[in-house]
């Protein structure tokens, strides 16, 4: 069954690009009557926004032109893989929203990719070399300078048979042998020259246990798994531009023999790998950051990867919407995360009702309204941009919190917030005026006496209008929570660029602590509604961490990519 998805359909899930031009021509011209991609992930990681991109491309092209999309595990280094990445990779694809037509692992196929090198041995299209990996690569010549043959390229075909046959009995250790392509020695594509096919390596391996000690190299076993599997277009980032030609030369060598079919087959495609600035999307630095604990886990709301953005709020719509406005093309470019915080936000504007919340706290005392008695105003939860019904009972009383930072005892000009004598409205309440300060012993502001003016409820006051609106929350009715702001994971844009260790360049203040407070009606809603906090920001509550009597809020992101103009001087 094609792959469905869930959430709102849309028409395309691939806006045009050079690949489904690609696409549009083979299926004109006869060269394949159906699309059929694949999702080839290595299970020695979670899967990050990056492969968001890649998954977005294989399962939305299946979608729009009716074919399937398989999820593959590409799984031939058994020291780096593991259940565990298996479990959460598939957990992450699904989240997204997509459905794979069939759940396949190229370890399954360890015996037939065994018999096409046995089939390209006896072709004498491969040999067992013997040098070691350092003097592989010395031989191997430079880019300026063609290679040196390996005293062993010229073993016979029955010796190099019985030598792949007892490496994989186990009869030598690492590194022993190897069996490489004879392709070309001289080629420009420094990937021609001979590439290693198979490898030894004495591990167990979490799908096939001990069965081999004998594992396929990337450039034998992808091929071949796409045409095992008759895919039909084989996306890949743009790396391995120059190991497509050792994919064309294998699939031209093995086409007819070993169950691959004559034709069609399979063609790979590269597109321009995501880069974000301000994270590293690599696994093996993902890792890093995970195990010298930089950060908690792997699904801490600050990382890159699916499991991160999924804890920290993020919607598989709004991923999928940012896979589709940073397109398909084939020019390696780095996105800003600003371009990721619109698509989030976009998606959040149309969802989540306003609520108010007070992240630094400021005791304000309404000294002419009574003690004890509460006002049940009524807020809308849609104010203004979102046209939508439904409105929540919002308690005002003679002790309120407001935000620390729309007080501000000396203004600059331009301060349309609460200053000494000056006026404010509170949101969805009254007018108030601050008449005193009060400070405790070493000076600081603990209080706000004010007044308000109980004639300017959803009018304005007499004698004008006051500029500013701030939030504010009711002292006995709100509920404590704990919020948790995120920033960037890294300082600098490319934390990768020069030769130091990228973890220098971990921004000390990516997540900050607050203890707040939020208005009652939260409690009555579901635990993943997510808000927008006025003012302050989306949140949701932290899936793992918050309970209903110890309420702990991720902010997903601000309103406003402030941060952009504060770090750029904007
Ligand atoms: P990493 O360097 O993070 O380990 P990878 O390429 O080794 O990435 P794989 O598990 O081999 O990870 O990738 C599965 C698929 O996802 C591949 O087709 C790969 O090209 C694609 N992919 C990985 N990273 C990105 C990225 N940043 N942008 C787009 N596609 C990506
Ligand atoms: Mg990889």
């Amino acid at each position: 069954m094609p792959g469905e998805m869930t959430g709102a359909p849309r028409a395309r899930h691939v806006s045009p690009n050079f690949i489904t031009e690609i696409i549009d021509a083979d299926l004109r011209d006869g060269r394949h009557a159906t699309v059929r991609t694949r999702f080839p992930p290595e299970p020695n990681g979670y899967l990050h926004i990056g492969h968001a991109k890649s998954i977005c491309l294989n399962f939305g092209l299946a979608l729009d032109y009716g074919g399937e999309c398989n999820l593959r595990f590409d799984d031939t280094n058994p020291e780096t893989e593991s259940v565990e990445y298996v479990d959460a990779i598939k957990r992450d694809v699904e989240w997204l929203g997509f459905r794979w037509a069939r759940e396949l692992y190229a370890s399954d196929y360890f015996e037939r990719l065994y018999a096409c090198a046995v089939q390209l041995i006896r072709d004498g299209h491969a040999y067992v070399d013997s040098l070691s990996e350092d003097e592989i690569g010395r031989y191997r010549g430079t880019v300026a300078q063609p290679g040196t043959p390996s005293p062993y390229r010229d073993r016979s075909v029955e010796e190099n048979l019985d030598l792949f046959a007892r490496m994989r009995r186990g009869e030598f250790p690492n590194g022993a042998h190897v069996l490489r392509a004879k392709i070309d020695l001289a080629s420009p594509n420094m990937k021609l020259r001979d590439p290693v096919l198979y490898r030894i390596v004495h591990a167990r391996h979490y799908h096939t246990g001990n069965a081999w000690c004998l594992y396929p190299l990337y450039d034998f076993a992808h091929p071949l798994s796409d045409a095992f599997e008759g895919i039909t277009h084989s996306l890949c980032t743009l790396e391995f531009e120059n190991n497509r030609a050792i994919y064309d030369w294998l699939l031209e060598r093995l086409r007819g023999t070993c169950g691959i079919p004559a034709s069609p087959r399979p063609h790979q495609y590269e597109f321009a790998r995501l880069t974000l600035d301000y994270t590293v999307l690599s696994k093996r630095k993902l890792i890093r950051l995970v195990e010298d604990g930089h950060v908690d886990g792997w699904d801490d709301p600050r990382m890159p990867t699916l499991s991160g953005l999924r804890r920290r709020g993020v919607s598989p719509e709004a991923i999928r919407e940012f896979a589709n406005r940073i397109g398909v093309a084939r020019t390696n470019s780095r996105v800003d995360p600003g371009a990721l915080e619109a698509a989030i936000r976009d998606d959040l504007n149309l969802r989540a009702p306003r609520v108010l919340a007070v992240l630094r706290p400021l005791a304000v005392t309404i000294t002419n309204f009574p003690e004890g008695r509460v006002e049940r105003l009524t807020a809308p939860y849609w104010p203004h941009d979102v046209p939508r019904e439904g409105a929540r009972p919002l308690p005002f009383a003679r002790h309120l919190y407001i935000e620390r930072d729309d007080f501000m005892e000396h203004p600059p000009r331009g301060f349309h917030r609460l200053t000494p004598g000056g006026r404010v409205r509170l949101r969805h309440a009254y007018v108030i005026r601050c008449d005193e300060i009060v400070r405790d012993a070493a000076g600081e502001i603990v209080e706000l006496r004010c007044s308000y003016d109980p004639s300017t409820l959803g009018r304005a006051p007499d004698g004008g209008a006051v500029r500013g609106t701030i939030h504010w929350v009711a002292a006995a009715y709100a509920v404590p929570m704990t919020a948790r702001l995120y920033d960037r994971l890294f300082s600098v844009a490319d934390p990768e660029r020069g030769d130091g260790d990228f973890t220098a360049h971990l921004n000390p203040a990516s997540r900050t602590v607050v203890e707040g407070f939020v208005e009652p009606s939260v409690l009555d809603d579901a635990p993943d509604v997510r808000y927008q906090f006025e003012r302050l920001g989306y949140f949701w509550r932290d899936p793992a961490d918050s309970k209903p009597d110890r309420l702990v809020f991720n902010r997903i992101v601000t309103l406003r990519d402030s941060w952009a103009k504060m770090h750029r001087g904007g």
